[in-house]
Order: C-alpha cells, then structure tokens, then sequence
C-alpha cells in the first residue's frame, strides 16, 4: 500500500487548525497548484492531493473520522462492515501479458524492472480484536501483541555481519544486471538480465549476519496500546500508522489494521448507537401502570408505565443509547414492552378475572374493537373453564 500524506501536512495547517485557517490554506493552495495556472509536471496531481485532503477536513463528520482513524477513514469500505477495499483499479499495461512481458521473454528483464535499492513500505498486517458487548460501547485501553518483521537489531536492517558492510557485487561490479546472449526468434542477441548473484542490488553481503541470516528483519513479538474508541461496531476497523512490518531498504513499516469483532448481548440489541431492549410486564401492570427499574448499559433506570400500556409499545430512554461514534452524545434506549399473559391460574386468580370480565361488560368493549388486551384475557379466561 503506497504511504498516503497526511492531510494536515498536505495543506500545511496544524491539527487544531479551524474552518477559516483549513478553508484559507486551501485556496492560497488550490490557485497556486491548480493545473490550469500551474505548468509543472506534477502540479496536477498535486492539486488532486490538496482537494481530497480538503474534502475531508472542511468536514467536521469526515475530520473527526480521520483523526481517529487516519487514512482508513476515508476508504469507502470504512464502517460498512469491515475488510479492505477490493484490489486494484484500472488496467491497460503493465498488466498480465502485455506488450512488455513478451518483450521480457524475448529480450530478458531489464528496463522496466522497479529500482530494487528504493525503500519500500513493510507490509500492513491486520489484528483481529474480540471485545464484550459493553467494552464496544465504552471503549477501553489495552495492549495487544502479536508477531512481526522487525529491523535486525543486530544489523540495523543492513544484514551484513556486524563490523562489516554489503560490499560492490563481484559479479556485476555494482550495476546490477548482467549480460547474456540469448537465442530469441530474432536471432542471438546480447541482452541484460538481473544479476543472479545480488538480484538487482549491485551488493553482495559476503558474511551475513549471523541474527537474521541476511534478511535484515527478523519475526518478533511486538506489543503496541490501542485506545479502543467509545462507540466501535462489530466490523468497524482502526488503522495503526507503521505498526505493520518493516520495510526495505529503510523504507518505513507498513501499518497496522486493527479489526472489531464485537459479542452480542442477552439483554440488549444493538444498531448504531440506538439499544433495543424488551421488557416483560403483566398484564396488571400494563392495564394499571407501574413504576420499575430497567436496566441500561449505563445501569438501572427507574421508568414508569402508563396505565394502559398495549402490547408491542415503545418507549424511549433519551442518551441511553451508545455513544456516536461519528458525532456527540448518545443514541437512546428503545423499550418494547412485551405483555405476559400467564398460562396458569389459580381458581381463586381466575375467579377474580371472571368478576372483572363481569364488572367491565366485557363482551360490549370487544365488540367496540378495542380487542388487543381484553381478547387476550379472554382468551387466558376461558381456555381454563
Ligand atoms: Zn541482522
Ligand atoms: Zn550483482
């Protein structure tokens, strides 16, 4: 993965720049790189650079996300569910068995072949975190290991033998590639391989290091502390800048994608930041009211019931929900109140019931519709004559 710039760099604003500093850093940018006032080879591209960074921190939402998560806030996967955004785009050459790669089996590799000295970026590596239901909502701190490609510390990366240093490959004195004849439909011709000895580096390490046997890097158990975020869903990712394995050739580390995998609850459901929750009263609670206790993610709340209460309502407990992740305060708690008819009476509970059906004229309220609480007692009623 190339290393993307850092949005603030790129504008040249600090972290805690304003709108107004953001907005204007912008312009003086965008005039100044715009490809239409600005010739140079790479002014559009960096134009392109400067208007995504704006796009994002002219966001308060996007900023927000970014700060957090750094680059992998601005990948159209994030949040949706995890995993990466899917390989890579476009084509044309470059691509399987193009003009070059013919070009290549004829005349040997040369030409093209990326500078093998350039640094280049470790590999990111991704890390898999369980967390509790309310660990998610709460966020937590915590310190997670797992093994990695470190710089050789005996060899600072170099792989040579401490004390002694790569030396100019013996082979092809320095210049990385070698020359061969070769028979191609076009007769021999003398082209230019890769230098078998030293692979393109035009170095030879003649005593390896005894650590990391030449590699430069070495698998080792890294730790690292994350500040799991208040409000994290299950899927939802977090990118650790440089915490991925080391590069090559002095080329940074790749980072670090930390993935959410959050346990649901026995009591609770959870979507975005709103918490549904299902709550069991009976049905003298739900025809005269009652106050209770229900608990929340953030503890027990007292919460009273109308009288009168149906079947299947819903009731909402304001900032009892999960934080946002994406923005302030708390969802809400959803109640849905679920009605338990009882399924065993007494003679003398049922006695009681016949009376009320009595006193309430009771067939007459059924027939007026209002059926959802009085059938159901019928029902119970009369399935124990
Ligand atoms: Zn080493
Ligand atoms: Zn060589």
């Amino acid at each position: 993965m190339a290393e993307k710039e850092d949005f603030y760099d790129l504008l040249g604003v600090s972290r805690d720049a304003s709108q107004e500093e953001i907005k204007k850093a912008y312009r003086k940018l965008s005039k100044k790189y715009h490809p239409d006032i600005n010739k140079e080879a790479n002014a559009e591209e960096k134009f392109k650079k400067i208007s995504a960074a704006y796009e994002v921190l002219s966001d308060e939402q996007k900023r927000a996300a970014y700060d957090q998560y750094g680059h992998a806030s601005t990948d159209p996967n994030f949040g949706a569910g995890g995993g990466f955004g899917g390989g890579f785009g476009g084509g044309g050459f470059g691509g399987g068995g193009g003009f070059e790669d013919i070009f290549e089996q004829f005349f040997g590799g040369g030409g093209r072949r990326r500078n093998p000295n350039a640094p280049r970026q470790g590999e990111d590596l991704q890390y898999v975190m369980d967390l509790e239901f309310e660990e998610a909502i709460f966020g937590k701190e915590t310190t997670i290991r797992y093994n990695r490609e470190e710089e050789c510390d005996n060899c600072n990366g170099s792989g040579a033998k401490p004390g002694t240093s790569p030396q100019t490959c013996s082979t092809c004195h320095g210049a990385g590639q070698v020359n061969a004849e070769r028979n191609t439909p076009f007769g021999r011709v003398m082209t230019q391989q890769v230098c078998p000895t030293c692979h393109g580096t035009g170095k030879e390490i003649k005593e390896k290091c005894p650590v990391c046997h030449g590699d430069g890097h070495t698998k080792q158990q890294h730790s690292v502390k994350v500040t799991v975020p208040a409000g994290v869903e299950d899927g939802n990712q977090m990118r650790l800048q440089n915490q991925g394995d080391a590069g090559e050739n002095g080329g940074p580390y790749g980072d670090l994608y930390v993935i959410f995998r959050v346990k649901a609850s026995k009591t609770f459901e959870r979507r975005g930041s709103e918490i549904y929750y299902e709550l069991p009263i009976n049905m003298v609670q739900a025809t005269l009211g009652d106050e209770l206790e229900v608990p929340t993610v953030h503890g027990k709340v007292k919460f009273k019931i109308p009288a009168g209460t149906q079947p299947g309502t819903t009731f909402r407990l304001r900032g009892k929900g999960a934080p946002r992740l994406r923005g302030t305060g708390n969802g809400d708690q959803h109640i849905k109140v679920k009605v338990v008819v009882p399924d065993k009476l007494t003679q003398d509970q049922a006695e009681h019931l016949r009376k009320f059906a009595e006193a309430s004229d009771y067939d007459n309220v059924v027939e007026q519709g209002d059926s959802s609480f009085f059938s159901k007692v019928k029902d119970a009623f009369k399935d124990k004559r």
